[in-house]
């Protein structure tokens, strides 16, 4: 499908993360350097965030009220969903056929075609055995890429199979440096966001009775907390609170609007997250999930708490 189309788009979910920008921008290149028309996009925010924008590739990045209504073929990659592209969804209806690449196990299968495959640590392993397919050379640029998406979805190889090290020494071999590719990822803070962290932890939660006894660690962060931070910022706390030893699952809800509500969950082994964040209207893996809820504080940490048991 990528070899035949002349025209393509390939599309990130929403707020995008290193796995989902890392996919499409490999893609991206891939078709760029084969003379294909290409264009990658995300429906929000407007701009890519800092992190990201130390991928290769970002020259491909089109505002998403530029991104064509007709096209050969639309490819979305990391979406366990059409609600995932936001309002890009409606780009499905002028494209021929549409190519889902992901790693969610729950995945709706929305595609023409789906290459969707839970076992994979991260979309950008099955966009590498794409491009292998498809005889395109990973080299350095395309190899940053790919490795930013693996390094994220895996926390650093916490996750990892024999293969997923061999995949990253491959990428090593290609000429990446792994430190500068983690580095703006993972590793970069603001001097403000200790700050951030002092308070926010500082209010942290352990509801030991949760989740059938297994113990809800949580943290609540407003907007307040986050001004002037970036979403890296916020995006850091659910890892930090994920460590907590009473608890078997962690959650974040992090203040999108007044009553409007960005939650993340992450479990260690035993609580599939994906369920609880399916049956709230969002998704995920078993181990790390999330979605959208509205109300006052209370009313969202109340809600989980209930679906949780
Ligand atoms: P996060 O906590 O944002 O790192 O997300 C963890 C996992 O949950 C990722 O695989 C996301 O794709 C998924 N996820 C987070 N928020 C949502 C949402 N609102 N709807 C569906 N999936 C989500
Ligand atoms: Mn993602
Ligand atoms: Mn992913």
């Amino acid at each position: 499908m990528l070899q035949a189309a002349e025209s393509v788009t390939v599309l990130c979910h929403m707020n995008p993360d290193a796995d989902a920008v890392g996919s499409a921008l490999a893609l991206g290149i891939a078709l760029q350097r084969a003379g294909t028309s290409v264009q990658v996009s995300f429906a929000s925010p407007a701009a890519l965030t800092e992190s990201l924008a130390s991928l290769p590739g970002g020259e491909l990045l089109v505002a998403a009220k530029q991104v064509a209504r007709e096209v050969d073929l639309l490819v979305a990659v990391d979406c366990g969903s059409l609600g995932r592209l936001g309002a890009l969804r409606d780009r499905t209806e002028g494209a021929q056929q549409t190519l889902a690449i992901d790693h969610h196990a729950s995945n709706t299968h929305f595609g023409t075609a789906n290459l969707v495959d839970c076992s994979a640590e991260s979309t950008t392993v099955l966009v590498c055995d794409v491009l292998d397919e498809w005889g395109v050379q990973v080299d350095a640029t395309i190899a940053h890429c790919l490795y930013a998406g693996l390094v994220t979805d895996t926390s650093s190889f916490r996750r990892a199979r024999p293969q997923t090290h061999e995949l990253a020494a491959r990428f090593i071999a290609a000429g990446i440096d792994p430190v500068a590719v983690s580095r703006p990822l993972m590793y970069t803070h603001p001097f403000g966001w200790l700050g951030m962290l002092s308070a926010v932890l500082g209010r942290a939660v352990l509801d030991r009775s949760a989740a059938g006894g297994r113990g809800l660690a949580y943290v609540v962060v407003r907007s307040g907390d986050a001004a002037g931070l970036r979403p890296e910022e916020t995006e850091s706390v659910v890892d930090l609170v994920a460590t907590i030893s009473e608890a078997e699952v962690a959650a974040v809800f992090k203040q999108i609007d007044e009553t409007v509500w960005s939650i993340s969950m992450r479990a260690k082994s035993d609580v599939d997250v994906s369920v609880v964040a399916s049956a709230l209207g969002g998704g995920g893996h078993r181990l790390a999930a999330g979605y959208t809820a509205h109300g006052t504080a209370e009313e969202v940490i109340a809600t989980l708490r209930t679906t949780l048991g």
